[in-house]
């Protein structure tokens, strides 16, 4: 599925999906009466008892504030939160640790890029999107746009919902210095061909930064293979706690970038006459950070690391056709994102039927999926739609649940249309 991947862990465990949901405690519960079908993955992930248990087992054995060195506690909690920041940069195989910032999320990692880059920008220049951004991907730019009066200018979907290549081409110009584009699209699934995307950009000395939020948690990004020059993404929806994520970063980018915010850990010294920043990547990081967090993602990422990476893509990929060979034949079924290279999302609308009410009725089977904008107005308008109902897989789901899916809609179309 992306030739990105990197090569699957040696020590991996086999594909096994019943024995994969004994790992997520949640799961195993009733909803209204019904087995939960948790459908929802893609506004956030479930998490295993790896995870649970390695932050239970932080805050019982080793918490205490990192980075003060005074005792052993301290020693613990800096070791643990430290080793959790080398995971991840092996994870996305980012060159240096200084160069992966701990951020609450996408949204906090995309707003500090953006409050980053802004002393670049001034009158006249662009920054490019596309129409499929999620609104953490538009709405910092607007503001920076607002504070330097460059433009945010949208590259245009085509109506499959796949990136418009001519579009892009022809808004890349000589004014854009940006490019902050999604790596797969939160509502319609769309893996983009961002390696190519960020070879053109940088052709053109275009700075790139890319939204990973939906792609991690289906497949491993390298950064150094794509050469982007940021790279963003939230723990929870790839199976870690919330309250956590990522901003990978160029190191002389961030070198030049001010920081986002003020207080204790991000300084080097500090004097009413003159106050310094401290190193990469405590510049970005002021104040007590998400210690039992970090060590959560960590315990994700390492267990996401033990299985075979493409026996879950393969896994997912199978979800996601059976569920498109499904849906389509319920009457007046309408997909929206038919791309060729997709995330198991399915995002659809169904004649007769409001979005709100499908998620409803599917609730009381027990079936969890989700209704509305999905943070993505600007797509929504681009189809003429106020909202879509989407349902969002990961490899914990089973072909069973895809066939509940199926028969709940089917029993909501006839009962209502
Ligand atoms: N970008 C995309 C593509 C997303 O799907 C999301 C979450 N829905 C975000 C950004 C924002 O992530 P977070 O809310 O975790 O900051």
């Amino acid at each position: 599925m992306n030739d990105l991947s990197m090569a699957s862990n040696t020590e991996t465990k086999a594909f096994d999906v019943e024995s994969i949901r004994r790992d997520f405690p949640i799961l195993a519960q009733q909803i209204n009466g019904k087995p939960l079908v948790y459908l929802d993955n893609g506004a956030s992930a479930q998490k295993p008892v790896s995870v649970l248990d390695a932050m239970d087992r932080y805050y019982r054995e080793m918490h205490s504030n990192v980075h003060r060195g005074a005792h052993t506690l301290g020693d613990r909690a800096t070791a643990a939160f430290e080793g959790a920041r080398e995971t991840v940069r092996s994870f996305i195989n980012a060159p240096s640790t200084r160069e992966i910032i701990w951020t609450r999320g996408t949204t906090e990692a995309i707003n500090l890029v953006a409050n980053g880059l802004a002393p670049r920008l001034k009158e006249g220049d662009e920054i490019l999107v596309s129409h499929m951004e999620h609104h953490a991907n538009i709405v910092p730019w607007q503001m920076v746009a607002e504070r330097t009066g460059a433009k945010v200018v949208p590259v245009q979907v085509t109506p499959e919902g796949e990136l418009d290549l001519d579009s892009f081409s022809n808004l890349m110009n000589d004014r854009t210095r940006i490019l902050a584009i999604t790596h797969a699209s939160n509502v319609l699934g769309t893996i983009n061909p961002v390696a190519d995307l960020i070879r053109q950009a940088k052709q053109q000395g275009v700075l790139t930064v890319i939204d990973g939020a939906q792609a991690v948690p289906h497949f491993k990004p390298d950064v150094q293979a794509l050469d982007c020059d940021f790279y963003a993404f939230s723990s929870h929806k790839m199976f870690g706690p919330t309250g956590i994520g990522v901003l990978y970063g160029r190191a002389e980018l961030l070198e030049q970038m001010p920081p986002y915010q003020g207080g204790g850990e991000m300084i080097e010294r500090v004097s009413f006459e003159r106050t310094t920043w401290n190193e990469l990547p405590y510049k970005f990081e002021a104040g007590t950070p998400a210690i039992a967090e970090a060590v959560g993602l960590a315990a994700a990422i390492d267990y996401l690391n033990s299985f075979d990476h493409t026996a879950l893509e393969a896994a997912e990929q199978a979800l996601l056709t059976r569920a498109n060979q499904l849906l389509e034949t319920v009457p007046g079924m309408d997909i929206i994102g038919t791309a060729k290279n997709k995330v198991p999302v399915i995002s659809f609308k169904i004649a007769g039927l409001h979005p709100s009410d499908i998620g409803t009725l599917l609730d009381q089977q027990g079936i969890a999926i989700r209704t509305g904008h999905h943070c993505a107005m600007p797509l929504m308008d681009f189809y003429g739609v106020p909202g879509t109902a989407r349902a969002s897989f990961a490899f914990y789901n089973t072909l069973e649940e895809v066939e509940k899916l199926f028969t709940g809609l089917q029993k909501i179309q006839r009962l209502f249309t």
